[in-house]
């Protein structure tokens, strides 16, 4: 039913005034109804959706969500890897409403900047590896590396080497959903729709040494899983080859972290072929891995870092790219225009919330506390999942944690047995999680989580104690269905 746009309804009227209240009751039925009418929400089967119907989460306060039914549940995503300082910050809604009071928006084109922009530019440079004197901002992750992709490419033609275009990346690596950024990912199910990814991007394997590392210790696995970028640059020929992409630690691909020999031996490559080497730090960037910056962890000196999510913990959209001075100097000093950019880039009320959440971050020394004090306790206690006789393997990397659900434990984790993957027991886990107000997703059968940073000892304990509840009644569950 269309609504007469010159005169609307008291209803539609209403209807959009009410988003504005504090209101404590939802009609959560009839949000449903007007969601799976009207709403294309991303990555989503939309017929599954309207028989469900979505859950509507209405407020946030720490690590917790409240639900429109009143339901409390414990948030082991962050959101989407994002809300690191945890919700309800006054603090950074107040930074915000004064932005907005001042200087709602104006561009960063035709020579004019702004006061938080610069600031947050100067601010990320004092934070980030020391080769960093430059960003790029964006409205978003995915956005950022479209950027990279240019500016790589742009490097290379000012360097008189235009045929080095070509950049490889990871299978079942993310980095974001726009075109460049779906190309540059790795993740079948995107490339299998819409004709992607577009020419001059390709993948080699990842190091998932559950996966791929049989008969290896992990050390060697690295090298030899590093050794596929080597191998790669041989087969297209190095001055063809005009970068390498990767997360520091795989996120959506399901918690991957590499064996620590895997990313000197990619760097050792790098500086060898004269490649440039993206660290795509979307998740593992602003504390994620106990480090303001994940490369920094792996021992890397990546020449471009991709940047969003934690940079604002999602209070307002941001991304952006740190720009290395080997491809920032050269842009500068010979690239004269360079043709690329967003309305939003540097927009001033992003860039206001992500300098109050970066504040807290610092006042709080929260990337100190998960780097000493909460991340080691969360590494043990997740550990100590491993005994469950769903768990072939747990493992965790600061605030990022992943366990693999299996049929029969091995001696050694490739002696595991898998579950058939139509069996679907990582969305049955899921489904447990959901159901007992806690928040972990999965993977195939990988269940993965990334806490708020702000998450305590304590917290950590409750959410240890309702993943194991959890397990227990996925693993009844399976019994009865006859799967274990
Ligand atoms: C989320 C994510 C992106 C995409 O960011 P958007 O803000 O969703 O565009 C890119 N890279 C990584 C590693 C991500 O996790």
């Amino acid at each position: 039913m269309a609504a007469n746009r010159l005169a609307p309804s008291a209803a539609l009227v209403a209807s959009v005034s009410q988003g504005a209240q504090q209101q404590e009751l939802y009609d959560t039925r009839a949000l449903q109804k007007l969601d799976s009418a009207h709403y294309m929400h991303p990555f989503t089967d939309h017929q599954e959706l309207a028989a469900k119907g979505a859950r509507v989460m209405v407020r946030g306060e720490g690590i917790y969500l409240w639900d429109s039914e009143g339901k409390k549940i414990l948030d082991g995503m962050s959101g989407l890897w994002c809300v690191n300082v945890g919700y309800g910050r006054t603090s950074i809604s107040e930074a915000v409403y004064r932005q907005m009071e001042t200087l709602p928006f104006y561009n960063s084109f035709f020579n004019t900047t702004n006061v938080p922009a610069v600031r947050l530019a100067a601010l990320l440079v004092e934070l980030s590896p020391p080769q960093f004197n430059h960003v790029f901002f964006t409205g978003s992750g995915s956005e950022g590396n479209d950027t990279n992709l240019r500016m790589v490419r742009r490097y290379w033609e000012l360097m008189g080497c235009p045929e080095r275009q070509t950049i490889i990346s990871r299978h079942n690596a993310y980095h974001g959903s726009t075109v460049a950024g779906s190309s540059l990912g790795g993740m079948g199910g995107m490339h299998a729709q819409g004709g992607l990814p577009v020419p001059g991007i390709v993948h080699i394997g990842q190091p998932n040494y559950v996966e791929a590392g049989r008969g290896m210790t992990e050390d060697q696995f690295g090298l030899a899983a590093a050794g596929w970028l080597e191998a790669k640059i041989l087969e297209l020929g190095a001055d063809k080859v005009a970068a390498f992409i990767g997360e520091p630690v795989q996120g959506a691909g399901g918690v991957i972290i590499p064996p620590a020999t895997y990313w000197p031996e990619i760097q050792r490559i790098c500086d060898q072929y004269g490649v440039l080497l993206i660290a795509d730090e979307v998740i593992c960037g602003f504390g994620r891995l106990g480090a303001w910056f994940g490369s920094e962890l792996m021992g890397i000196r990546p020449d471009l870092i991709t940047f969003a999510k934690g940079v604002t913990s999602g209070y307002v959209p941001l991304g952006g790219v740190l720009v290395g001075d080997r491809v920032a100097d050269v842009l500068i000093e010979k690239g004269g225009d360079f043709n690329h950019g967003f309305t939003y880039s540097g927009h001033p009320v992003a860039c206001a919330a992500a300098l109050e959440n970066i504040r807290i971050l610092l006042d709080e020394r929260l990337v100190e506390q998960v780097a000493q004090s909460t991340g080691p306790y969360l590494k043990e206690r997740f550990a100590s999942l491993a005994d469950h006789p769903l768990v072939g393997y747990a493992d965790s990397c600061g605030f990022v944690a992943g366990l693999n659900l299996v049929r029969k434990k091995g001696a050694v984790v490739h002696d595991c047995e898998a579950f058939k993957p139509e069996q679907g027991v990582g969305m049955i886990c899921r489904g447990y999680m959901f159901g007992n107000g806690m928040i972990m997703r999965a993977v195939g059968d990988r269940m993965i989580i990334a806490p708020p940073l702000v998450m305590t000892k304590a917290q950590i304990d409750e959410m240890i104690g309702k993943i194991r509840f959890c397990l227990d009644a996925t693993l009844a569950d399976l019994q009865a269905r006859g799967w274990m």
